[in-house]
């Protein structure tokens, strides 16, 4: 196993990663940060393979950094939550999409449109949160993100046929 040389944070996570170009994934040990006041962790179960994972796992983009931990469809069930959470509690079935994080004050932001917002924070792919650590995917055991960027899967919807919907569904609902 090969340690991440980033800062250890308190959570143990383990993953898959890319460690270059040539799109071979391995096991990573690395560590996410601890569940904050505003932040929901929860334990990942199902998550979707994108065409997007491909081209960053390939640096098809130019922008990837390694190691690489992909995932941007991202299901499971909620296994701790911040002091200030509002919306979500223990064991609710959750999901995370492509974002983490978004300012939350600029006009995109007001507008419910994140993805434009010029602080926008991507869910992995060589993104820094506002703490300085490395955004990692959800291919990994774990994941912790801010309550604004979960969303709640439904009872009746089965968490392994949410996963592709927060990416590739809403990109053709969206149109
Ligand atoms: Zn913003
Ligand atoms: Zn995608």
């Amino acid at each position: 196993m090969v340690m991440s040389h980033e800062q250890e944070h308190p959570k143990k996570a383990f993953g898959w990663a890319a460690r270059d170009s040539s799109g071979v994934l391995s096991p990573f040990r690395f560590s996410r940060r601890e569940t904050g006041e505003k932040d929901v962790t929860f334990k990942v179960l199902y998550c979707g393979i994108c065409h997007s994972d491909l081209h960053n796992v390939k640096n098809e983009h130019g922008s990837s950094t390694y190691p690489l931990v992909p995932g941007h469809e991202i299901v499971g069930e909620v296994t701790e939550i911040g002091s200030n959470v509002q919306k979500f509690k223990v064991g609710d079935k959750v999901g995370v999409g492509c974002l983490v994080g978004a300012c939350q004050s600029c006009d995109s932001c007001t507008d419910h449109l994140e993805n434009y917002c010029p602080k926008k924070i991507f869910t992995y792919g060589g993104a820094k949160y506002y703490d300085g650590s490395t955004t990692y995917g959800g291919y990994s055991d774990i994941m912790v993100a801010d309550e604004h960027f979960i969303v709640r899967i439904p009872d009746n919807l089965p968490l392994d046929s949410a996963a592709p919907l927060l990416c590739a569904g809403i990109t053709t609902y969206s149109p």
